[in-house]
């Protein structure tokens, strides 16, 4: 299972990658793609997906029969990483830098004397506008170097990065100007000229490694939840509801674009399926109301030399099993409710769960779930697999815990939620 989600990893190097990874996986398996811009007839028994902005992607499966509800996980196809400027090459009569500047919080630290290379998507002209195309140069093209400790007798004593100065790749040579641009239209197999414009982003070229109990990989947080899920959503058998798997894009910058689990992208698609397939306003709301969303998005392993980090009671650990996430300010959806509904569903599928909360006084992080509840209000609960090392340029989880996941969420897929009343719920 590692091995396939490092190819996954390997495939995915920005999040229009990701998308596109994922694309051809489901239309190798069957699925149909959708366009937002075109009318939709949806088939029962049949399954599909649609893309936005070639960064965000649902699909979904119709039921052969009436539906009760939607059964749906969400994960995020965006890491931290350096996005490549308009104007890319900075010259300085010696060396040739890219211009870049943050996506997201990294680690500093972790991208420098690093084998790094460039991927993302062009604009390319066409006879009557333009297309997008997808590019990577896949190979080592650029390094971000460190000062020698002979230049800076404190870099061990913490350091502060100015990503305007300290972080900027080393591409080339003052006199091969012109030369990133140039690879860039190889690489999309066309004209320097034609290309109007660029969205690139570095990416960290190591490759995946499982060795004793962990794994090891670039983009674990949070394309190991987008591989797992995506692996239970193809496996699920048609239950009564119908079963949706979203990817957004834009997580890691707070998720407030057309395409980001802030935006009504999956309202959309559910109004869409609800209404193609016969039903009205009031069936929408209905089947809302027995849906249920598991958002999935790494969590914080307690660090092996840093444990005072982790609330004492609620430390979680690699190969420890689904990480259910708790927050009392709501960063965190998981309630009584929520967290009851998960853990009924990995206790079936004997999968193990953990309990993660922050320590009372450091504030954490954020993920997906409660940002999609303002488009689409319903129950929802956050999760993830322990992670050491989140948003380091090379990340280090359990070995077993991809399975784990892929497990709970199989099962998860292929029930049905009643809602008896309000805070009661029966599985069908
Ligand atoms: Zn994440």
């Amino acid at each position: 299972m590692n091995r396939k989600l490092f190819d996954y990893i390997a495939a995915s190097p920005t999040a229009y990658h990701a998308v596109e990874h994922t694309a051809k996986i489901l239309s190798d398996r069957g699925y149909s793609e959708l366009r937002e811009g075109e009318k939709w007839s949806l088939e029962a028994g049949k399954g599909y997906y649609v893309t936005r902005n070639c960064s965000s992607l649902i699909a979904f499966k119709v039921p052969s029969k009436d539906f009760c509800g939607f059964m749906m996980t969400a994960s995020h196809s965006d890491s931290p990483t350096f996005k490549v400027k308009e104007n890319p090459e900075l010259s300085d009569g010696k060396y040739l830098r890219l211009s870049v500047e943050k996506y997201g919080g990294m680690l500093c630290s972790t991208w420098m004397d690093r084998p790094l290379s460039v991927a993302g998507r062009v604009t390319v002209r066409t006879e009557n506008g333009f297309e997008t195309k997808l590019v990577d140069l896949g190979e080592f093209s650029a390094i971000i170097p460190n000062v020698a400790i002979h230049m800076n007798r404190n870099a061990n004593d913490g350091m502060s990065y100015n990503p305007a100065v300290d972080m900027l790749p080393l591409f080339g040579e003052a006199g091969e100007s012109g030369r990133f641009m140039d690879l860039i239209a190889e690489k999309a197999g066309s004209d320097k000229a034609d290309i109007i414009t660029t969205d690139l982003f570095l990416y960290n070229l190591d490759a995946g490694k499982e060795w004793g109990s962990f794994i090891t990989a670039p983009r674990l947080d949070d394309l190991q939840c987008a591989f797992a899920s995506l692996q239970a959503f193809a496996a699920s058998n048609e239950s009564e509801s119908a079963t949706v798997y979203c990817l957004f894009d834009n997580e890691e910058v707070g998720s407030g674009t057309k395409q980001g689990a802030a935006s009504t992208f999956l309202y959309d698609v559910l109004y869409r399926i609800n209404s193609v397939l016969g039903g009205d306003g009031e069936d929408l709301m209905r089947r809302i109301s027995n849906s249920f969303l598991v958002s999935c998005d790494n969590a914080h392993a307690v660090h092996p030399n840093h444990p005072e980090f982790s609330d004492k009671n609620h430390t979680v650990t690699m190969n420890g099993g689904i990480v259910i996430k708790y927050n009392a300010n709501q960063k965190y959806t998981t309630d009584a409710v929520s967290s009851a509904l998960f853990r009924l569903v990995c206790e079936e599928a004997g999968v193990p769960v953990q309990s993660y909360a922050n320590r009372a006084d450091m504030p954490g992080g954020s993920t997906l779930g409660n940002i999609a509840n303002t488009q689409v209000s319903l129950n929802t609960v956050d999760i993830g697999l322990a992670q050491l090392a989140m948003h380091s340029a090379l990340e280090t989880a359990g070995a077993k815990d991809t399975e784990y996941m892929v497990k709970a969420l199989t099962s998860f897929y292929n029930k049905s939620i009643i809602a008896e009343k309000d805070g009661s719920y029966r599985f069908k």
